[in-house]
């Protein structure tokens, strides 16, 4: 099993190459054709199991066959439960759009808003956020998510764990209806369970 045989194309293969990955994990395997075809997904996946790449590399992909945006917002949302996981959900995005027209944006608490607020305004396709700061930002309308096509939700138990749940249910309100939704969690207890069928439309299962 190869990347290009889950639909995966250049400019990634080559990128993929020289990152030294040879062949795709199985939680990517078993997502990354259904993410290509815009299907929801729920996975259940640890960290270490290749999730992050499961979820950006056909997002990526996506957003390079589209025409580019004329909106300076962001098409793909991801919500990481900290600031070390939004970071290294970023950085991940930024090696893997490499060379290409597509800019990450990352924003977690901490650190000042305005910074991040001037930073947003010059214009992003992947936003990487925390769930708190997220709800800041679109308080102080420093972002709109209206043409977010794509929601990820990644660690998605550790968000509950840590009390985000109605910061998540008030950004699922500013965000399309119509969209693609991406379930990512190491566990499944009820709560968990409740907010991925409150959200997903009629999602591929994989399981790692
Ligand atoms: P994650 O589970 O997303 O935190 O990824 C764990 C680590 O595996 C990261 O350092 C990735 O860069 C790396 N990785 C992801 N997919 C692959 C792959 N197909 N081949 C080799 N390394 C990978």
């Amino acid at each position: 099993m190869a990347f290009a045989d889950l639909g995966i194309t250049e400019p990634l293969l080559s990128t993929l190459t020289s990152l030294g990955y040879t062949q795709p994990t199985a939680v990517q395997q078993g997502a990354v054709p259904a993410v290509l075809a815009g299907r929801d997904v729920l996975a259940g996946a640890q960290t270490g199991t290749g999730k992050t790449a499961a979820f950006l590399l056909p997002q990526i992909q996506r957003l390079l066959a589209q025409e580019p945006a004329l909106s300076k917002q962001p098409q793909l949302l991801v919500i990481a439960p900290t600031r070390e996981l939004a970071q290294q959900v970023a950085d991940s995005s930024v090696r893997y759009s490499q060379g290409t027209r597509l800019r990450t944006g990352v924003a977690y608490g901490g650190v000042s808003l305005k910074v991040q607020i001037d930073a947003l305004a010059q214009g992003l396709d992947i936003l990487v956020a925390t769930p708190g700061r997220l709800l800041d930002l679109l308080r102080q309308e420093a972002l709109s998510l209206s043409a977010v096509k794509t929601l990820v939700l990644d660690e998605a138990d550790r968000m509950l764990d840590l009390g985000f749940s109605d910061e998540i249910v008030a950004i699922l309100r500013a965000l399309p209806k119509e969209r693609q939704t991406l379930f990512f969690s190491a566990t499944f207890p009820k709560t968990v369970k409740d907010l991925a069928y409150g959200m997903l439309n009629d999602p591929l299962l994989v399981e790692v």
